[in-house]
């Protein structure tokens, strides 16, 4: 067959073009990133246009895929959108896990997807303990540079003159590994910083960075770091804003700098990066922005660093700096207070909502207050559902209709015909939540991401959501994100070192301490001994090695942010006196939840609880080691 269609055209000034078989597909309309004009139109065309953008991403997506074997075992090769919400599950990770790991093992794409799978992307969320892979493509890479170029009007619609200098970004890769197929499984920036398309980038204001790009490519993240740091305190003249990706790695600059800036100074009072560089993409490069001597910048940055006290250390350091940019939204809130003291109250930027699985959603109004982002999702991305997520009492309660085979949350449907109740983009309604479900071009279909969103406009006719929070992380300090279940095991685990001392483990709780850089996990522990209520004495040898074991149990994000990237610290276990989960139930119950269905929190959000449960510590204990991670092995058949 050879089809190409040019379809209706959205907006009808620029050209969707859907063709399938021979031809390449045309997904994404073109569009010239230095031209905000054209960049705003386009961001009206594709709101307004929102439903029919969505069918048109639907139909595209079946064509393309109903052949592949994971779609044909529910259509029969057909491609009727009716169909597919009938007979296609809404699922998990877990039950499409087998076929990633089919094509990590060398089985073709088709599986899944039509197009060919370049890459797995490795997911901070995990399964079994390791990183979820979510397939992409070449055509993917383009999906994503079309999305950071949405953000470039919008970021110059509300802050003028960013064309006048440069941006500092920290940004990062991190390991990645090749699979028996010989796919590449790495992060998505990983992946998309060392893509072509970055690299290559056209020299728009956006792009133009204080770090080489040689020194975002090192494979060694202090390294990468301390260049990148230089670079960015050698052209403090020209910089505009400041950014990482995420909150906690800028944070993480931060500290570095407190612990590096007497030698930054020296290289630049000298004109000599220091030895220890060894790096020869980062020398060279690094070298060149230094130039030479520069004892006046030395003195200047010494003068600012030396200070008594750290407050307003990026204006002071980078006095032309308009905004940061990092993500204070979801998990990454707990940093805000951090980053105005270390900002001097520069606004903070979150500027998307992306994942490993798809990008998803811009923030309109980047000078926002943290607390009212909200994103709006681009209907060409994927096709999106919505699950229905309830609030009451404060707790966000799910009655999913699902039919994977994998979540227990799922109630499997009991009619073949009954539709899943999901809700299409349009469908959501204002003030409403729901969990994000995803059918990519790129082999996910009908994927639970796991976020839950709050629906707080519209922009046109495209719904705005507030990220509210990943669905049932309990702890998280950087990208590790660690569920109820994952900290039972690994408590678990860690108890079984003090029963044999006739311990009792009877609650626990805790909660991601961020007041210090790096952040750590504190654990509430209330111990007694077995067959008496009393205070054990407590053997602080066998505690840390509690500590060390509950980390060695967490999964291998966890595991990579201590030990590698060292932006989580020692995990810390406080023993609480007895009684300390009666009260904490009490101060609960005072604060409105219903004692019939009270639970303990497995993590403590509020100020006051945490008092509580602070004002009856009897020890403190630390982990002595950094748990064993490596590169995550591929355990496929
Ligand atoms: P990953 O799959 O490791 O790339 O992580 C993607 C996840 O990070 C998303 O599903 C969200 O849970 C979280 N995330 C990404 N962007 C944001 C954002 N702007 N605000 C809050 N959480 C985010």
């Amino acid at each position: 067959m050879k089809c190409c269609r040019a379809t209706q055209n959205f907006s009808l000034n620029h050209t969707f073009h859907f063709c399938c078989t021979k031809m390449l597909p045309k997904m994404l309309p073109d569009y010239d990133p230095n031209d905000n004009q054209a960049g705003m139109k386009l961001l009206e065309d594709l709101t307004t246009n929102a439903y029919e953008i969505q069918q048109q991403v639907l139909r595209e997506i079946l064509t393309r895929n109903a052949q592949t074997e994971y779609l044909k075992g529910f259509l029969n090769g057909q491609c009727d959108e009716d169909c597919f919400k009938k007979k296609v599950p809404v699922v998990n990770y877990e039950d499409i896990k087998p076929y990633i790991e089919r094509i990590a093992d060398g089985e073709p794409s088709e599986i899944i997807s039509a197009q060919p799978i370049t890459e797995l992307l490795t997911s901070s969320g995990t399964s079994g303990g390791q990183p979820k892979m979510m397939p992409s493509s070449a055509e993917d890479l383009n999906r994503k540079t079309f999305f950071y170029n949405m953000l470039v009007p919008v970021m110059n619609k509300y802050v003028e003159g960013l064309d006048k200098g440069k941006g500092m970004y920290l940004l990062f890769i991190k390991p990645e590994i090749s699979t028996p197929s010989g796919l590449m499984a790495r992060p998505v920036l990983t992946s998309y910083y060392k893509s072509s398309n970055f690299r290559n980038r056209p020299f728009n204001q956006y792009n133009i960075y204080t770090s080489p790009d040689e020194t975002i490519l090192c494979p060694d993240s202090k390294q990468s770091m301390y260049c990148q740091l230089l670079c960015g305190l050698v052209q403090r003249d020209d910089v505009l804003r400041v950014g990482a990706v995420f909150a906690s790695a800028f944070l993480r600059a931060i500290k570095f700098l407190e612990d590096y800036w007497k030698e930054l100074c020296s290289n630049i009072r000298t004109g000599h990066v220091s030895d220890w560089i060894t790096d020869p993409g980062c020398r060279s490069s690094v070298s060149l922005v230094l130039g030479g001597r520069n004892s006046e910048l030395a003195d200047l940055i010494e003068e600012q660093c030396s200070g008594k006290s750290w407050e307003g250390i990026i204006k002071n350091l980078w006095p032309k700096t308009k905004f940061i940019e990092v993500i204070v939204t979801g998990s990454m809130a707990q940093y805000i207070p951090t980053l105005d003291f270390y900002s001097g109250g520069l606004p903070l930027v979150s500027t998307m909502y992306a994942s490993s699985e798809c990008y998803f959603g811009i923030n309109f109004k980047p000078l926002s207050k943290p607390s009212d982002v909200s994103y709006t999702l681009l209907p060409n991305m994927a096709y999106f559902e919505f699950l229905l997520v309830e609030k009451n009492n404060g707790e966000l309660t799910q009655k999913v209709h699902c039919n994977g085979v994998s979540d227990k949350n799922c109630i499997q449907a009991s009619d073949e015909n009954e539709e899943f109740q999901t809700l299409d983009l349009m469908e959501v309604k204002l003030g409403q939540y729901y969990e994000l479900v995803v059918t990519t071009f790129t082999g996910l279909y009908r994927y639970r991401v796991g976020d839950i969103l709050m629906v707080t406009g519209f922009h046109n006719k495209a719904p705005q959501f507030r990220f509210v929070q990943r669905r049932n992380v309990v702890l998280s300090i950087d990208t590790d994100k660690t569920n109820e279940e994952d900290l039972l095991k690994a408590v678990t685990q860690a108890k079984c070192l003090i029963e044999p001392l006739g311990f009792l483990l009877t609650e626990y709780t805790g909660y991601a301490d961020t007041s210090s850089i790096p952040g750590h996990y504190v654990l509430f522990w209330e111990l007694k001994m077995k067959g008496s209520n009393d205070l054990p004495e407590l053997d602080a040898e066998k505690m840390e090695q509690c500590c060390s074991k509950v980390e060695e149990n967490l999964d291998s994000v966890y595991r990579r942010c201590r030990k590698k990237d060292k932006s989580i610290g020692a995990l810390e276990i406080r023993v609480v006196k007895h009684g300390t989960f009666d009260a904490l139930m009490d101060f609960c119950v005072s604060e409105g939840s219903s004692v019939n269905q009270y639970k303990t929190p497995r993590c403590i959000k509020s100020e006051e609880a945490r008092k509580l449960l602070d004002s009856k510590v009897v020890g403190k204990f630390f982990s002595r080691k950094t748990p064993f991670w490596e590169p995550f092995r591929m355990e496929i058949n």
